[in-house]
């Protein structure tokens, strides 16, 4: 296969993760026979710098015309006194937009060797292996009207929550096919039993699911499933849900699992793809070959998966994170008693060399 990517290193440690999970990628391509290009380009805050806007055309450009972008993290403290439009996020929100990207999947898996960086008991986490599909451009963020207005009492203000049918149904889509790579369970998260919105959601959901008769499908409201992810988080294995819900679900997700130096995301629409780990730019470790490089190596093994559809090949690179973790080998993030606690690049040395060894 021939593939395109965008490297999109970012900021702070952005620009050392990233290195290193372009080097397993490019391993990938020798291993597997596939040749893989990889454009760099300039976004956030280091863009900002050297050319007066956080997202420059010619890194959308570069996105537009790849399979999929690679990102790293932007933002720091240098640029937050910023205007709005000038912050190094609003290149992340330019590329969501002007790639589509309508569904963001975060998985949170536990790697059994790290159930004591959970603040939950390691029976109630051990073999967690779950995966959070949000919607990521529709509901209530973006639904109008919206906004804030004075009364003759004081002020009031309005968001409003809107799901269209063809929204719900390319979203569940997206998580019954996911199901397929998994255990083929989905559980819907939605308030029917309070909006319309989700009433709606919830028959669309049921609609799509005739086509996929081979995933079973359950339904939650969204309190329980905020209740039933700390109590009993190994019942789940894909859930689907609206933007809000989603966003706070899938930090709750996130946090059984520990370390937020460990988990990757996709973000995914009709075109290119944007897989980036979930943690920021963390400028308080950065230039220290302190970073995790983990959840970037992670996000490239989704690329693989889920934008290329190179299934065998994401696997390789998920089997290799997880010998080298039982190896001992240990950011700072995640030391543990009796583990060699090595640093970003020494990380990334580990992972390379047990893939190419694998
Ligand atoms: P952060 O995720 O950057 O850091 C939170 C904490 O986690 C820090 O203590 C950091 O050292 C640690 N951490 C993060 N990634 C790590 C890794 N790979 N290995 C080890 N430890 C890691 O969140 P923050 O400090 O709130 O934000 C810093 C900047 O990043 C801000 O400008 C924020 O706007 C931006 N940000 C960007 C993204 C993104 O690019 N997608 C996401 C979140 C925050």
């Amino acid at each position: 296969m021939n593939a395109r990517m965008a490297v999109l290193a970012g900021d702070g440690v952005g620009q050392e993760i990233v290195p290193e999970a372009v080097k397993v990628l490019k391993a990938v391509g020798e291993r597997f026979h596939h040749t893989f290009e990889f454009v760099e380009g300039l976004v956030g805050g280091q863009a900002l710098d050297r050319v007066g806007v956080p997202l420059p055309d010619d890194t959308l450009a570069l996105a537009k015309e790849s399979d999929a972008v690679l990102l790293g993290a932007v933002g720091g403290p240098k640029w937050e006194g910023l205007e709005y439009r000038l912050r190094p996020e609003r290149a992340l929100l330019g590329l969501r937009e002007q790639l589509g990207l309508f569904a963001n999947l975060r998985p949170a898996k536990l790697y059994p060797m790290l159930a004591d960086a959970s603040t939950l008991k390691r029976e109630v986490i051990e073999g967690i292996d779950l995966l959070v599909v949000r919607e990521l451009t529709g509901g209530i963020y973006f639904g109008k009207p919206k906004g804030i207005e004075k009364t003759a009492d004081g002020e009031r203000g309005v968001n409003t929550e809107v799901y269209t049918t063809e929204e719900i149904r390319r979203i569940a889509k997206v998580a019954f096919e996911a199901a397929r790579k998994r255990r083929r369970k989905v559980v819907s998260v939605d308030k029917a039993n309070v909006l319309e919105s989700s009433e709606l959601w919830r028959r669309v959901v049921i609609e799509v699911h005739k086509g996929f008769p081979d995933v079973e499908l359950t339904h939650m409201y969204v309190d329980n499933c905020a209740m039933q992810l700390i109590r009993n988080p190994k019942q789940f294995d894909v859930l689907v849900t609206t933007n809000l819900f989603g966003d706070i679900l899938s930090d709750e997700a996130a946090m059984l699992t520990g370390s937020i130096g460990m988990l990757p995301s996709a973000s995914i629409g009709a075109t290119a793809g944007m897989y980036e780990p979930i943690h920021g730019s963390a400028p308080d470790i950065a230039g220290k070959n302190l970073a995790n490089p983990i959840a970037t190596i992670a996000s490239a093994a989704m690329l693989l998966a889920y934008q290329l559809r190179l299934d065998k090949e994401a696997e390789a690179v998920e089997r290799a994170i997880l010998l080298t973790l039982e190896q001992g080998y240990r950011t700072k993030d995640i030391q543990s008693p009796g583990g060699k606690l090595v640093g970003t690049k020494e990380m990334g040395e580990a992972i390379l060399r047990n893939f190419l060894q694998g």
